[in-house]
């Protein structure tokens, strides 16, 4: 058996791809996660000898020289940390025999995964837009395969059944026979799983998405990219990228729906006799409102279309709220100034409670 076909990758594959292939087998056949199934076994045995020549730069120039490799030293293991099982063998229970044999129809076309990213914009960022250069890790159609999972073969006898088309199990004194599920009963195969994809149809890549964020995105809106995710199994159409955004906050304003509100402060002499001030608003420089006289603390006032801008266009409202300092007067002049302006204005403050004061 050729070593390349046994990993189920072309002669000219590199050495990731022969490691990548090698891990996904190795994965699948493993003896942890098939007890009891002697093909797997065997198949894990052979595979792991494979990868032990052509895992190995040297043995497997040897190999290619068509000199008899023997592999002396035990076979490298290599590890599966960082793996994800689920997303590696596709939620599904995919077996040496499916991916080697079962074929195409039979097994499931399926969307791809959305995927899902935070990303924080500040305040400012949040009014004006904002680009962001992201690295995502997505499942793409594999392209020695064409998204298809499998390759054709010259026809070949089915390894699994020996080309009986059957398989017998014992039970007690009672035989079973089913047909074989890797050449559904044909006892050939035409067809193999892609080893750089382990008949997945899509395999891992890391790139790079560029995102523009519109202008009055909101904290913990969901910005979707159609088509941004995962590849889909077997020709499926892939999946969303979706972008979730985190909207830092700002010292002077507040945000409520496309609303902003912030606070002004006024010194007691504008606020009673009316001023001119300037007002702060969240995109370019502030803006000049006129305060009537007599205005008091806690005022609000109205600035249209100055809030945060709408995705959907237009903008919010700011809303203007007046605080107002009164000055420490400690000296005698303010004081008896003070004293002559109250004389002037004595109406009682408390009037409205009913008591006198
Ligand atoms: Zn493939
Ligand atoms: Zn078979």
């Amino acid at each position: 058996m050729d070593l390349y076909a046994l990993l189920g990758v072309r002669r000219a594959a590199s050495a990731a791809e022969i490691q990548r292939a090698y891990k996904r087998l190795a994965r699948s056949l493993h003896p942890d996660l098939n007890p009891g199934d002697a093909v797997a076994a065997e198949q894990y045995g052979a595979v792991s000898r494979a990868f032990g020549v052509l895992g190995n730069p040297d043995r497997r120039a040897r190999y290619d020289s068509g000199e008899p490799v023997v592999v002396a030293d035990p076979v490298p293991q290599v590890g599966f940390e960082g793996f994800d099982f689920s997303v590696a063998r596709g939620g599904g229970e995919v077996s040496f025999g499916e991916i080697f044999a079962t074929p195409r129809a039979e097994r499931a076309m399926a969307r791809g995964e959305d995927l899902e990213q935070a990303a924080h914009v500040s305040f400012e960022e949040s009014m004006r837009g904002a680009e962001r250069s992201l690295e995502v890790v997505r499942f793409e159609s594999c392209p020695a395969c064409g998204g298809i999972g499998e390759v054709e073969l010259d026809p070949q006898p089915c390894r699994r059944c020996r080309g009986t088309g059957s398989l017998r199990a014992r039970r007690g004194h009672l035989v079973f026979s089913r047909a074989c599920p890797d050449c559904a009963g044909r006892g050939r195969v035409t067809r193999r799983g892609c080893g750089d994809c382990a008949g997945e149809g899509r395999s891992l890549h890391t790139e790079r998405l560029h995102v523009r964020i519109p202008p009055g995105v909101r904290p913990g809106e969901r910005l979707r990219i159609p088509g941004g995710g995962n590849a889909g199994r077997l020709g499926g159409p892939p999946g969303d990228f979706v972008l979730v955004l985190e909207v830092g906050s700002h010292p002077l304003f507040r945000r409520e729906g496309d609303d902003l509100h912030c606070v002004v402060p006024l010194s007691m002499f504008e606020a009673a006799g009316g001023a001119h001030v300037d007002v702060p608003t969240p995109d370019g420089g502030p803006v000049v409102i006129e305060v009537p006289a007599g205005t008091q603390a806690g005022q609000r006032f109205r600035l249209r279309k100055r809030g945060a801008p709408r995705p959907e266009g237009g903008r919010g409202d700011l809303f203007v709220e007046v605080r107002i300092e009164i000055p420490t007067v400690v000296d005698d002049r303010g004081r008896a100034l003070l004293r002559e302006l109250a004389l002037l204005h004595p109406q009682d403050p408390r009037r409205a409670l009913g008591g006198k004061g």
